[in-house]
């Protein structure tokens, strides 16, 4: 039963929330009440390709980013659950001057901080990758320290070593909105009543923006679309193999299920609007898009011929949220003390999410934050992207162009 108050509320059990449930709990945060109006890890999170990678060329990204890959690296012994973290490295080839540019800068960072980061030849990545078709102009990065984990284990991981800690968790039971008092949240409310708190963590997912809006919160996150599709097992596509990210086509490739798991950025962008669908509406059932399937298999088949002939097995898609300058929100709105919006993680909160739930801790403990609190802050963008049109169309193209940008 649904107690009436707690100490800190977290809405939702995906990936977000879990982090946040577990990282509050580990900071010594008591009397901590999840709410997932479905099971654990039924939003966007299970339908995620699961892949890390901290190496970036802004140097914010990649201090943000060590934190990440560390707790992956560590990930059983600082929860006392373990994943499958499959760390068997990434390749980011780039094809033109522009973005080879970019691989020198991630060099750069990588010499910084002693990652062992090197440019490999277009043999030594078909040694790794037999079924990649490199072309002459492939410029190839290997990052041996990305990886990737099934993402909903992640979500499962987190939300047990969070009850190990003591919080509870209360699934099936959908928040209706925020309670305030003046500028001070003050709670949720629920079918079961009323959820009086001191703190509220908001990680809804694609529901964020939606849950702050009556109380005249103007998250600048919008859910926009993303698909990836699996094949059926390919003779050459070994399990071990690093993920293959080729910056200008964007896309994405790495093994799964003795096939691969194909995905990419650009391909018909839409953001979403949360009112338009039913109440009730699932992550799961959301319609896909075929001309981005076929966008994404044609811009992936000259790396990967072996996919004119794949068998597609699996669809994935689902609503990741995305802000109007690509990083995180993770603070408290102004006018909303008391709540603490984690959203915007873009295609990247499972890799994201041990960073994003640290900050949820440091904040609801008043501690000092690791990361500077204007970077991720909810209040950056000020009047900029305040009307709906702006604010989703900047989404979009952010998204259109996740591997033309840092964050
Ligand atoms: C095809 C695809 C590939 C991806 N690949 C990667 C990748 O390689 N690496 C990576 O890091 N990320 C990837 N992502 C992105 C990643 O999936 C998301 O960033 C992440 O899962 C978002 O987690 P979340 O917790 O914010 O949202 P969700 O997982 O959607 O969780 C939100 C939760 O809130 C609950 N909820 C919503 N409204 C309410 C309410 N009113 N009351 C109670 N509960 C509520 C939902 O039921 C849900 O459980 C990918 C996404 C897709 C679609």
């Amino acid at each position: 039963m649904l107690p009436s108050s707690a100490n800190v509320v977290v809405i939702g059990g995906g990936v977000l929330g879990t982090s946040a449930a577990f990282h509050l709990a580990e900071a010594g945060i008591e009397d901590i009440v999840l709410v997932d109006r479905g099971p654990v890890g039924s939003g966007t999170t299970p339908m995620a390709a699961g892949q890390t990678g901290y190496l970036n060329s802004d140097r914010f990204a990649t201090d943000f980013g060590l934190y990440n890959v560390e707790f992956f690296e560590n990930f059983e012994a600082r929860t006392g659950h373990a994943i499958n973290f499959h760390q068997s490295g990434s390749l980011r080839i780039t094809l033109t001057d522009t973005y080879h540019q970019d691989l020198d800068r991630r060099l750069e960072v990588a010499a910084d901080i002693g990652d062992d980061a090197r440019i490999i030849s277009a043999e030594e990545a078909r040694a790794m990758v037999p079924l990649l078709a490199p072309t002459p102009d492939c410029r190839i990065m290997l990052m041996p320290r990305d990886g990737w984990v099934e993402p909903k284990s992640v979500a499962v991981a987190y939300a047990a070593a969070a009850v190990d800690r003591g919080v509870q968790f209360h699934t099936g039971i959908p928040v209706t909105g925020l309670v305030h008092n003046d500028d001070r949240v003050t709670g949720v409310t629920t079918p079961q009543g009323t959820l009086q708190a001191n703190w509220v963590v908001l990680a809804a997912g694609a529901w964020s923006r939606q849950l702050g809006q009556p109380l005249g919160i103007n998250l600048r996150s919008v859910p926009v679309r993303h698909q990836a599709f699996v094949t059926a097992p390919l003779a050459d596509a070994r399990p071990d193999q690093p993920i293959v990210r080729i910056t200008e086509p964007q896309f994405y490739v790495r093994p799964e299920a003795g096939g691969l798991l194909v995905g990419g950025y650009g391909y018909r962008p839409l953001s979403f609007d949360m009112d338009n669908f039913a109440d009730g509406f699932e992550i799961a059932a959301l319609e896909a898009d075929q001309v981005y399937y076929e966008q994404l298999q044609a811009a992936a088949e000259p790396f990967f011929p072996v996919l004119g002939d794949a068998v597609r097995v699996q669809d994935r898609r689902g609503l990741p949220t995305i802000s109007p300058d690509g990083r995180m929100v993770i603070s408290e709105p102004t006018g909303a003390k008391g709540l603490v919006a984690m959203t915007a993680c873009g295609v990247g909160g499972i890799d994201r999410s041990p960073g994003a739930g640290r900050i949820v801790a440091d904040i609801v403990a008043g501690r000092e934050q690791w990361i500077d609190p204007e970077i991720l802050g909810a209040n950056r963008f000020g009047e900029d992207f305040v009307d709906d049109v702006a604010l989703r169309a900047r989404c979009e193209e952010i998204y259109a162009h996740h591997y033309h940008d840092v964050y």
